[in-house]
């Protein structure tokens, strides 16, 4: 169940605002947010199944704050008492599924405070995450948005890939294992490429921008790794296409949330695990095609349910995302997604050729 007391700022964030927070178990993201951000995952978690696979898993909500008077003395029914999380943080909704332990229900304390999302860690899986928040839609706003605010996120959007291609990387972290260190690359990064170099981004998200220094083989991916994983995320993207062009939503400034395994001691152990899984009885078909993004529909396996891998991919910010029974699909996402597909195609064609 969900422990509250010892909550920890979290600092490897890619893109975004502060203040968001991890769970002791550092397994869920903690996220000041509003209330459009809420409605969005209540009625992606209780209407469109499909696609809430593809956001972190929805946990509940949050009031952050000091409480007025301690949690433990205020007036609350007899039965819940024994569910009390810490004095500054009192659980106020959650949609426990199958899929998920029910975080403790506490109700009824009024506290000055902001409200927080509980959302699955999706890094958290990873022993060194690498971590890419890629900013989808050339338009950026929601139509509550005043006249100048728009203006301005329309002259950034026109001043970076975010126009011309529908996408641009808001945010990085990637581990150098070479260096042992992650390299952070803020939004100014991602807001100076071109359509005609925003591959390098990707090419530093891999951290295949080392070129032929005497990095000892073994330190880091090789190529073929590289390009086995840059192939992996290339089709999940398409997969979460293919699903959101079914889908009636507007989205603006939602992105997609990379992440793989940088330590290529874990990244060697999770796909060596991920074969074996996929050729015991249980697993899927031995004749399978080896595939990175393993175990994503299949069964899962008797031991945890969970597969391993070595990337996860999710859709991500819907502070600014209603769904639009309809209205059709959203195409201004979907060019983004079209066009970041065909970027990580041509990273995969040149780490392919690379060998
Ligand atoms: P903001 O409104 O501040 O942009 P986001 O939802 O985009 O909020 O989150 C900001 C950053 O926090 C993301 O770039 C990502 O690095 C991290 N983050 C957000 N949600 C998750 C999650 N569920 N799992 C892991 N990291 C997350
Ligand atoms: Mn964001």
């Amino acid at each position: 169940s969900l422990s509250l007391s010892s909550l920890v700022a979290y600092d490897a964030a890619a893109a975004g605002h502060d203040g968001i927070l991890l769970d002791p178990t550092g397994d869920l993201i903690i996220k000041p947010c509003t209330a459009a951000e809420v409605s969005f995952y209540e009625a992606s978690v209780s209407a469109h199944p499909e696609f809430a696979e593809l956001m972190p898993t929805f946990m509940g909500t949050l009031r952050l704050g000091v409480a007025e008077t301690p949690v433990s003395e205020a007036k609350l029914p007899a039965d819940q008492t024994s569910a009390l999380p810490l004095p500054n943080a009192v659980l106020v909704n959650s949609i426990p599924d199958d899929r998920n332990p029910s975080p403790e229900f506490v109700k009824g304390k009024k506290i000055d405070s902001e409200t927080s999302i509980v959302l699955e860690n999706i890094a958290s899986p990873f022993t060194k995450p690498c971590i890419l928040d890629v900013k989808l839609g050339a338009r950026l706003w929601d139509d509550a948005v005043k006249p100048e605010k728009r203006a301005k996120l329309d002259l950034l959007a026109a001043e970076t890939t975010s126009k011309s291609l529908g996408f641009r990387i808001a945010g990085m972290r990637v581990w150098r294992a070479h260096e042992k260190d992650f390299k952070v690359y803020d939004k100014l990064y991602g807001r100076q490429l071109t359509e005609e170099n925003v591959l390098e981004g990707f090419k530093a998200f891999l951290d295949r921008e080392r070129g032929s220094t005497n990095v000892p083989a073994l330190a880091s991916l090789d190529d073929a790794e590289l390009a086995a994983l840059a192939r992996g995320l290339a089709d999940r993207v398409t997969e979460i296409r293919n699903v959101y062009e079914k889908e009636e939503i507007r989205a603006y400034s939602a992105s997609l949330l990379f992440v793989y395994e940088g330590n290529p001691v874990a990244f060697r152990k999770t796909l060596d695990a991920a074969t074996l899984y996929r050729n015991t009885p249980d697993g899927v078909s031995p004749d399978e095609p080896s595939d990175l993004n393993s175990g994503e529909d299949e069964e899962e396996s008797d031991e945890d349910g969970v597969p391993p891998r070595v990337f996860d991919i999710r859709l991500i910010d819907f502070a600014h995302a209603t769904w639009r029974p309809g209205q059709g699909p959203d195409e201004n996402v979907l060019h983004g997604m079209r066009n970041l597909e065909k970027t990580l195609r041509e990273l995969v064609s040149l780490l392919e050729g690379a060998d």
